[in-house]
């Protein structure tokens, strides 16, 4: 089997709860705490191997002494905007650059564009975020937690598998 800790981070209300326990739970759930900071261990089969995974799904922007303990501990990322929120998109490039400060290095990310089913309240295109995804060397989703596509374990899956890889 392998491991793998991973953080979920992102402006406050871009739904990285929702995202994190439709994971879990294949459920949706409208309101969820927002001031909770919880870490779930979730045991799954990926690739027919055995893995344990560790998710932190954070609360709250500011870049505490905690918080930087969190990112050493993590090898892994999933950066969460909502479409319709230009300012949570506009964050993640300072949030990555806060990571690759601690970490030292290109840490390793997954970009996730959520709430797709707000199609009509869209103020990222698909592009823009496919050309931060490559600015970031990293892989690149749009989701809905409220509809629950399959992309939602594939985006925590594909995390999984390039961690173990590096
Ligand atoms: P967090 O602060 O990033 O953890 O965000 P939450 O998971 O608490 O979600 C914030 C709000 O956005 C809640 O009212 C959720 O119901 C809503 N939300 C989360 N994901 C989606 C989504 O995919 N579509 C829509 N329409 N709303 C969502
Ligand atoms: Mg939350």
């Amino acid at each position: 089997g392998s491991d793998s800790k991973i953080v979920v981070l992102g402006k406050a209300g871009v739904g990285k709860s929702a995202l994190v326990v439709r994971f879990l739970t294949r459920r949706f759930i409208w309101e969820y705490d927002p001031t909770l900071e919880c870490t779930y261990k979730h045991h799954t089969t990926i690739d027919e191997e055995s893995v344990n995974m560790e998710i932190l799904d954070t609360a709250g922007q500011e870049w505490t002494i905690q918080r930087e303990g969190h990112v050493r501990w993590a090898d892994g990322f999933v950066l969460v905007y909502a479409i319709s929120d230009r300012q949570s998109f506009e964050e993640i490039s300072n949030i990555k650059q806060n990571l690759d400060d601690i970490k030292k290095t290109n840490s390793m990310c997954v970009l996730v564009g959520n709430k797709t089913d707000l199609c009509h309240e869209r103020k990222v295109s698909y592009m823009e975020g496919q050309n931060v995804a490559t600015d970031m060397s990293c892989a690149f989703y749009e989701t809905s937690a409220s509809e629950g596509g399959e992309e939602i374990s594939e985006f925590f899956h594909e995390l999984h598998r390039e961690i173990k890889r590096r």
